[in-house]
């Protein structure tokens, strides 16, 4: 985790959208710009194989076939790590190989919470990453609801020996569905030391999703230092609403019991296979995707599409016999959920040779249509970025966007290297995210085809100049 970004690496860690505004004036600028025929020729045959070939959506079903819970440290996401390496070979990449990191090892136990009174409720929770347990027998406690960190601080001792419920909806109105998710999720990073601070014994979220629904959504959640560890879960929207509802008319005591653990710290790896250059082998374009997933469903959207994009797109290259000067280098990362380890080691690991990392490209918004790019350029870089993907403007997947890259291309930024970010349609992404409902019957082939399309022709375009 990145400290000196904190609110951008809180979101992009929680698995977002990276945080995007308008388009930089795409039509105009489009209408400025000459396309380059090659490119547009390049991206023709990309766009028509991904979708007549339909390969994306058996590279996402035979990963989630052979690891359909990979939580960093799980036997699962060394299943995922096999399946990639093995999926990279079967693909031809050069230098096909596994690259070491550290990752923390939180195990999900029982979880179950009901209302205790004033009548008998049953609750669907689920426990946040990284939560401690509660003892053996459960926490029994009065709700507290609030709306806010600073409510909370107002309400102070009265908040001792209660359960804090915080209870601010993900906004529906804001147009950026990611701006919308960073806003509420620090009630679920950092709810639980704000209850802890004031004397709670624990902390329910509300599941961070703009859908009423029975499915709770889980998600990282993290302690602080001199503040006691208070078990924090996140209940289902709809389970939310009816906790409001009672409140409203009185007390509400809940019961919770979370039998989550976290055990030793075990060693795990990034997957790598490139692509290389074929007049700059040194000079490297990263495109990647994290391995690790939260397991209530199968993390199709998140971040299973993301690997199957950049996995299908180095298919694409090949198979096109698109061969770009520079070296397209795929990574996929674990440990994006729960603490970036990979992310961290990865830039750690390539520290020599970042001066010579043209571009990076991530892939984490899950399997929807392409929209563009999110990028850190500005002024005249940015201009050349848009120039390069105006034939995919042309078919409404080439915006620009302000923006950053994404949690695990996101260490990088500090050697200068350039950052862009996929973008997709973003309003159904978090009805899915982090629950139960993230499996692949909610990806469509064609979407799914498109990104990957889009991202081969973006990271060979740009390592072609
Ligand atoms: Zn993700």
């Amino acid at each position: 985790m990145m400290r000196t970004t904190c609110l951008l690496a809180v979101v992009a860690a929680a698995c977002s959208v990276p945080a995007t505004g308008h388009p930089v004036d795409q039509g105009a600028a489009t209408s400025a710009i000459s396309l380059d025929p090659a490119l547009r020729a390049r991206e023709q045959e990309l766009l028509s194989r991904a979708l007549e070939e339909d390969d994306a959506i058996n590279i996402l079903a035979e990963l989630l076939h052979a690891a359909p819970k990979r939580l960093s440290g799980s036997p699962g996401a060394e299943d995922a790590v096999r399946f990639c390496v093995a999926k990279m070979r079967e693909l031809g990449l050069d230098n096909v190989h596994t690259e070491p990191c550290t990752v923390p090892h939180w195990v999900r136990g029982e979880e179950t919470a009901s209302v205790e009174s004033p009548r008998a409720l049953p609750l669907r929770i689920t426990a946040l990453g990284g939560s401690e347990p509660t003892p053996p027998e459960g926490i029994t406690a009065e709700l507290l609801e609030v709306k806010s960190f600073d409510e909370l601080r107002a309400l102070g001792s009265k908040a001792a020996g209660k359960i804090v419920f915080f209870d601010r909806p993900m906004s529906r109105t804001l147009m950026s569905t990611g701006q919308a998710y960073g806003e509420a999720v620090p009630q679920r990073t950092e709810g639980a030391v704000e209850a802890a601070k004031v004397g709670a014994v624990g902390a329910l979220v509300r599941s961070i999703t703009t859908v009423i629904d029975e499915f709770p959504h889980t998600g990282m959640m993290r302690y602080a230092d001199g503040v006691p560890k208070v078990p924090a879960a996140a209940v289902c929207t709809k389970d939310a609403e009816e906790l409001a509802a009672l409140l409203e008319r009185g007390p509400v005591r809940i019961h919770m019991l979370l039998g989550c653990q976290t055990l030793p710290d075990v060693t795990s790896a990034n997957v790598v296979g490139e692509i290389k250059g074929s007049e700059h082998p040194e000079q490297v374009v990263v495109i990647g995707g994290h391995l690790d997933a939260w397991e209530l469903g199968d993390g199709a959207e998140d971040d299973g599409a993301g690997v199957a994009h950049v996995l299908e797109a180095m298919r694409l290259l090949r198979v096109t016999g698109i061969h770009p000067k520079r070296t397209i280098r795929a990574v996929l990362f674990m440990n994006e959920e729960n603490g970036t380890r990979g992310a961290l080691a990865y830039a750690a690991a390539h520290s020599s040779e970042l001066s010579r990392c043209v571009a990076a490209f991530e892939t984490d918004s899950g399997g929807f249509t392409p929209v563009g790019f999110s990028t850190d350029l500005k002024g005249a870089k940015a201009e050349a970025f848009r120039q390069l993907v105006a034939p995919l403007a042309e078919v409404r997947m080439g915006a620009v966007l302000p923006g950053g890259g994404g949690a695990d291309i996101g260490p990088m930024a500090k050697a200068g290297v350039p950052l862009y970010g996929l973008v997709v349609d973003d309003n159904r992404y978090f009805d899915y995210h982090h629950s139960a409902r993230d499996t692949i019957g909610v990806i469509n082939s064609r979407e799914l085809a498109l990104g990957a399309a889009v991202l081969a022709y973006a990271a060979s375009a740009v390592a072609d100049q």
